[in-house]
């Protein structure tokens, strides 16, 4: 059993990832929580900052009844501000703030409040990052509620770039970790930039979507070699014991050689989604932690059957297949 008793270490690693978030002496910082936050991590991140010097308050609020019939988890689209006009304001008006919602701010209601504050306090660049969604159906994705979450974030962060380019400032929008983001943007600009959807559609050839295998790596403090941050799990060798280069071009290993293929073998609605060759297959250890199968559709795409060009009937007879991967075989020198 894991009991809830602090250690020093999680202090240092807590202390470190503000450090790096340029919190500094003196600095007010906001400790956000929810009735329902793990009291560990609010405890941590008080502790760790108070360690840098700055001076932590905390923001405690009800955690709201749930309003869906079944939890809706991993959604990083917390509800427990509820637009509490002091809450936020509290949190704005502090230098830093560390979010121990449940869920986490990023997707929530108050984003164009963050966006605001981004424009207030003159930050020049936001990062979003995807979370994974172990999805349900696959034709209703477009009303699907926690796609809708993510589509309602992409739009306005279309719509604030927009108008940013328009009034000829430079901020920069990036979005992580979902690689059908870039046919998203594409189907905005059909609507909206009719005349710069070809030139945006070559760009996007051009990038060619998900990369794991190919231009991203990871490679961890024990030199383990990973096709991505998210395959963690899964090591294709040990810079240890074989040069990177020699790694890196094995497509012995079963997932290298699909990863390193084009196209990459997908199945379900990736095989035939008609934007492959601009998303090329979106994440695929999402499929595999969903079914076991890293060749399976992306659980997180969160454009319909229709806005794909393709019909339930393309798909239907494709199975996911596990894979047997040998995961948590992480491989080191000794
Ligand atoms: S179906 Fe697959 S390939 Fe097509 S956009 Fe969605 S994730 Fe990308």
């Amino acid at each position: 059993m894991i009991a809830d008793r602090i250690e020093g270490k999680w202090i240092d690693l807590f202390a470190e990832v503000f450090a790096k978030c340029k919190v500094a002496p003196g600095d007010i910082c906001a400790v956000l929580s929810e009735s329902q936050s793990r009291a560990l991590n609010v405890q941590l991140a008080e502790l760790a900052l108070a360690r840098l010097g700055a001076r932590p308050f905390h923001v405690i609020v009800p955690t709201p009844r749930q309003s869906a019939p079944v939890p809706i988890r991993s959604t990083g689209a917390s509800v427990a501000l509820q637009n509490m006009g002091p809450a936020v304001g509290a949190l704005a008006a502090s230098v830093f703030v560390a979010d121990c919602t449940v869920e986490g701010l990023m997707h929530a209601a108050e984003l164009p409040q963050i966006l605001k504050l981004m424009e207030d306090e003159h930050v020049d660049k936001l990062y979003v990052s995807h979370l994974n969604y172990g999805g349900r159906g696959n034709r209703n994705r477009r009303s699907d509620v926690v796609h809708q979450t993510t589509r309602r974030l992409m739009d306005l962060l279309f719509e604030t770039c927009w108008a940013d380019a328009q009034a000829g400032r430079r901020r920069e929008f990036v979005t992580g970790n979902n690689d059908a983001d870039g046919v998203y943007l594409l189907q905005w600009a059909q609507r909206h930039l009719p005349e710069r959807v070809e030139t945006l559609r070559e760009q996007l050839l051009r990038w060619g979507g998900n990369s794991s295998g190919v231009n991203i790596a990871n490679i961890d403090n024990l030199g383990n070699v990973h096709p991505d941050t998210f395959w963690w799990n899964y090591s294709l060798g040990n810079v240890k014991e074989r040069p990177f280069s020699e790694i890196w071009t094995d497509t012995r290993d079963p997932l290298m050689a699909g990863l390193k293929a084009s196209p990459r073998p997908l199945k379900g609605r990736c095989r035939v989604c008609g934007y492959r060759d601009i998303c090329g297959g979106n994440t695929r250890v999402r499929a595999f932690q969903l079914t076991g199968d890293p060749w399976w559709e992306d659980p997180a795409c969160y454009l319909d059957d229709e806005e794909l060009c393709i019909r339930p009937e393309d798909y239907a007879a494709d199975r996911p297949e596990p894979a047997g991967l040998a995961v948590r075989t992480i491989r080191h020198a000794g």
